[in-house]
């Protein structure tokens, strides 16, 4: 899909799951998984994006498929700035050099890993470059007016991280960010199949039973479903049938150490932003809000209501992009550039 010339910025969420970009004046043009298809002989990219995600677990020796962004930052330096410039590329083949970004990262990255993500926009074609925090980006995607000196409470729950912060006047109070959120649920459901039956399950089917028939809190009717995967024992395929219930006690322990950083959180809040929190609740962004159930969840251990934000899987592209149309009015949610 080319674009052509509409504009020359976009606003950029990297995420360790998705990458979805916005252009301005367009809004969302690109939402793909954040994976890439390397070939180790040659070095070089063979696929981006959805084309390398269907390639996962069904690759041959010389190709390997990396997620560059896996805890969500740049483990993979030059794999993700590759990665970087392929999508962009893919949305707009002419090159524009006078191209400003906002990108957003998560809100415990280090000042070094700042540097790279900026290096790696700026080696992408960007002339200048904005960096946001992950959670304020949420929280400005779901139309809260950060600037206000009222405490929102955002919990982003992504592939590699789930990203806790208190936001008020344009700023993080503050925040709790642990590398455990969608991809732990999947490997728990991956541990669940080896250790429970003997038989060794993909990611992808993992992933789809988690998204499928995972849950936090019990259902109404509990369902059974077929599994596929390998018996270790006999080294043949086999099918086995499991319930609900089974895959909600394999989940249960990455949801108990959500709940308890959301708690670590809310013992540390100032007072009058805990009094906010309890009359406007917990708001949840990120595709792992998605799990059936994680609201009446965390509303459960915490006493305090929960929302999960419409379209979580595209909230912080959503406040990236508006940070991006109008960056002046912005400019106080923006991280400060510190040059060395
Ligand atoms: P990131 O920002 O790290 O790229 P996303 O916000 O895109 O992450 O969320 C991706 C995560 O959300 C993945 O772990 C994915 O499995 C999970 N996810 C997506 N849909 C669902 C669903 N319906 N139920 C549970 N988890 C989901
Ligand atoms: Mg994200």
């Amino acid at each position: 899909m080319a674009l052509g010339i509409f504009s020359n910025d976009i606003a950029i969420d990297l995420g360790t799951a998705n990458t979805l970009i916005w252009v301005k004046g367009k809004g969302i043009v690109l939402n793909e998984p954040s994976v890439v298809a390397f070939d180790r002989v040659s070095k070089r990219i063979v696929a981006i994006g959805h084309e390398a995600r269907s390639m996962v677990g069904k690759t041959h020796r010389d190709i390997q498929t990396i997620r560059p962004l896996e805890d969500g930052v740049i483990a993979d330096f030059e794999i993700t700035e590759g990665m970087l410039r392929a999508f962009i590329r893919k949305i707009s083949p002419q090159w524009q050099p006078a191209r400003r970004m906002v990108i957003c990262v998560p809100s415990g990255i280090t000042e070094v890993e700042k540097r790279a993500v900026r290096d790696s926009a700026e080696h992408a074609g960007a002339k200048e470059v904005y960096l946001i925090s992950e959670p304020m980006a949420a929280a400005i995607g779901i139309n809260l007016n950060v600037a206000e000196p009222v405490g929102n409470l955002i919990v982003d729950i992504g592939g590699g991280t789930t990203e806790i912060a208190l936001i008020s006047l344009s700023g993080i109070v503050g925040h709790e960010s642990i590398r455990v959120a969608g991809n732990e649920m999947t490997d728990a459901i991956v541990q669940y199949f080896k250790q429970n039956y003997n038989i060794l399950i993909g990611d992808r089917t993992a992933e789809m039973i988690k998204c499928q028939v995972g849950s936090a809190v019990p259902f109404a009717e509990e369902v059974d479903i077929e599994v596929k995967g390998r018996d270790l024992v006999a080294g043949i395929p086999r099918m086995i049938r499991v319930s609900s219930v089974d895959i909600r006690q394999a989940l249960n322990p990455t949801i108990t150490e959500m709940v308890s950083a959301i708690r670590t959180l809310l013992e540390r809040m100032p007072p009058e932003l805990s009094a906010d929190i309890f009359d406007r609740g917990i708001m949840l962004t990120g595709g792992g809000a998605l799990l059936k159930g994680l609201d009446e969840r965390i509303r459960l251990e915490t006493n305090l209501p929960v929302h999960v934000a419409e379209d979580p899987l595209s909230a912080v592209v959503r406040g990236t992009g508006k940070v991006l149309e109008n960056i002046d009015e912005y400019s106080a949610v923006l991280i400060k550039n510190r040059r060395y």
